[in-house]
């Protein structure tokens, strides 16, 4: 997985950050969570080290669209609530 991190490089944010790309954002830092692994934490989605490509990706968006932790935090804790 890293050697495909390498080549394709960070995924473009959207030029305007709407409240669809915000979902996905937020889907993606909730599925690409870390999970602890004996040489640091890994992505429990895809096994690159976290935080992997979408992950980032993610967090660059939430960011871009001017998201404090706390609310990230908050939204994240919303999506994940109802799956089980
Ligand atoms: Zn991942």
């Amino acid at each position: 997985m890293d050697s495909i991190d390498r080549i394709l490089g960070d995924i473009p944010l959207p030029p305007y950050v709407t409240a669809e790309d915000v979902t996905f954002a937020v889907r993606a830092i909730t599925v690409h969570a870390p999970e602890q692994w004996p040489e640091g934490p890994r992505c429990r989605n895809d096994r690159a080290p976290h935080p992997c490509r979408l992950h980032r990706w993610g967090r660059r968006v939430l960011d871009l669209r001017g998201l404090t932790d706390r609310q990230i935090h908050t939204l994240v804790a919303e999506q994940t609530a109802p799956v089980r």
